[in-house]
């Protein structure tokens, strides 16, 4: 099995969801859809307080180059503009739409035919006005990913999800495999290239085998590779380097070396969007945790309330410590439940009390310079370095260890036996000097 240098492997409590088929959540009254959920620029609302929409009509657009198409995610009434909770940006403006009932689909919301005509422009447009972006993580708008400025010769596909408690992208290999696969060839079509790999870890054997079983059947010229479950394998430059033995220079994206780095989720909304016309209004969310009664995989409509998740999920079996949403290595607390899915939502963690205080009960010791730190960091850093800097309040001192190297997995914090925030450093040491 291929994997990259440091990393390790995390318990990863997917046995908790794993097995729990997706199911479609009931439509929520009400959504709330921020205007911003991607990498880019903010996108300018085109429907005003009062306006009817229908599920899937466009509610935000930008001309900026980098930025991602807003849609409403249900059928009703436009209640309000205004800031809301966001998961990510803290408040950000948002479309508020009280549901009519109905579902009505937006009247360009149908199948088409004769893909195979479609042109790489054409798909491009496609993809645009959908809005979808990629769900492995940040987000970033398709339409400019799949775009690139050089020529490249490998797309990889990312079904590694190596994030612990996450199990959305096993679920959806698993009950959607022959619509990922058309929609990794429509993206094989866009960027032109003969090399297609998709990278999957082996504690997914299933889904490896079920993939395939169906590019044998389909024919299809795509090879699917076994990596070592490890953290963090699903990061670009790690899967990158571990399937191909490219390494992307720092400051260098993937297309520097050749590749193009998609999730099985973003190439799920390709096909979606090509075949079915349908923008990206809606994505499968793992809800779970020791916390969570019934933590479950849900096909959530964007807009609906964490609430409405957990509430379905059949709340709590003890008293919440932290709501994170994505995963407890990348994912980011949240202080209230009051927040809406966003395209980036992959998952709803829940931690006890518990759980909680026995990773926060003597954090922040000294530096026993122990050196995990260093062996773990899977980028090469000198993670306790940043740490000290911090500490030491010489954040000036911190550029020589390339801090925006670092690609913020947390695994130098978890393993330090000082419990030092040595991640939230790093994120404070890069945010001083932007
Ligand atoms: S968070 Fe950054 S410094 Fe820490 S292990 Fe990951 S890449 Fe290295
Ligand atoms: S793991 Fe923690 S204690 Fe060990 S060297 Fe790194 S910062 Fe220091």
């Amino acid at each position: 099995m291929k994997t990259f240098k440091g990393g390790q492997h995390i318990d990863g409590f997917k046995h908790l969801s794993r097995e729990m088929a997706i199911k479609t959540l009931p439509l929520p009254s009400q959504v709330i859809i921020p205007l911003s959920q991607h990498t880019g620029a903010v996108c300018e609302p085109v429907v005003k307080k009062g306006d009817m929409v229908k599920t899937g009509t466009l509610i935000g657009t930008s001309d900026k180059l980098i930025s991602s198409r807003i849609h409403a995610s249900l059928s009703g009434v436009i209640k309000d503009i205004l800031e809301y909770n966001h998961p990510i940006l803290g408040q950000a403006q948002a479309v508020i739409i009280d549901s009519d009932g109905n579902d009505t689909l937006d009247s360009a919301i149908v199948k088409r035919t004769k893909i195979e005509l479609l042109s790489k422009e054409q798909l491009l447009e496609i993809i645009k006005n959908a809005g979808i972006v990629g769900l492995g993580g940040a987000a970033f708008p398709a339409q400019v990913k799949l775009n690139p400025l050089k020529p490249v010769d490998t797309l990889l596909i990312n079904g590694v999800e190596c994030e612990p408690y996450l199990t959305c992208d096993y679920r959806l290999m698993l009950e959607h495999t022959n619509s990922i696969l058309k929609g990794i060839v429509l993206m094989q079509k866009i960027i032109g290239v003969e090399t297609v790999i998709i990278g999957i870890e082996e504690d997914k054997l299933e889904a490896i085998k079920l993939l395939r079983n169906k590019c044998v059947e389909k024919k299809y010229n795509i090879e699917i590779v076994c990596l070592k479950a490890k953290y963090p394998q699903g990061a670009e430059k790690q899967l990158i380097k571990a399937i191909l033995d490219r390494e992307v220079p720092s400051g260098k994206l993937p297309f520097d070396v050749g590749v193009i780095v998609s999730n099985v989720g973003t190439a799920f909304a390709v096909f979606e969007a090509v075949y079915n016309a349908k923008p990206l209004y809606e994505r499968v969310v793992t809800v779970t945790g020791k916390c969570v009664k019934q933590p479950s995989n849900l096909k959530v409509r964007i807009g609906t309330r964490f609430k409405e998740l957990l509430d379905f999920c059949q709340g709590f079996t003890q008293t919440p410590g932290k709501i994170i949403m994505g995963g407890p290595m990348m994912g980011m607390s949240q202080y209230t439940d009051d927040l809406p899915v966003i395209k980036g939502t992959s998952g709803i963690l829940v931690l006890s009390q518990k759980e909680v205080q026995e990773f926060s009960q003597g954090a922040d010791q000294s530096c026993i310079r122990c050196g995990r730190c260093v062996n773990i960091c899977p980028v090469g850093m000198l993670p306790y370095a940043l740490s000290l800097c911090v500490e030491m309040n010489k954040l000036d001192k911190a550029a020589q260890y390339n801090p925006f190297d670092c690609i913020e997995c947390g695994a130098c914090t978890y393993v330090c036996p000082a419990k030092r925030q040595i991640l939230s450093g790093i994120r404070l040491i890069k945010a001083v000097t932007r």
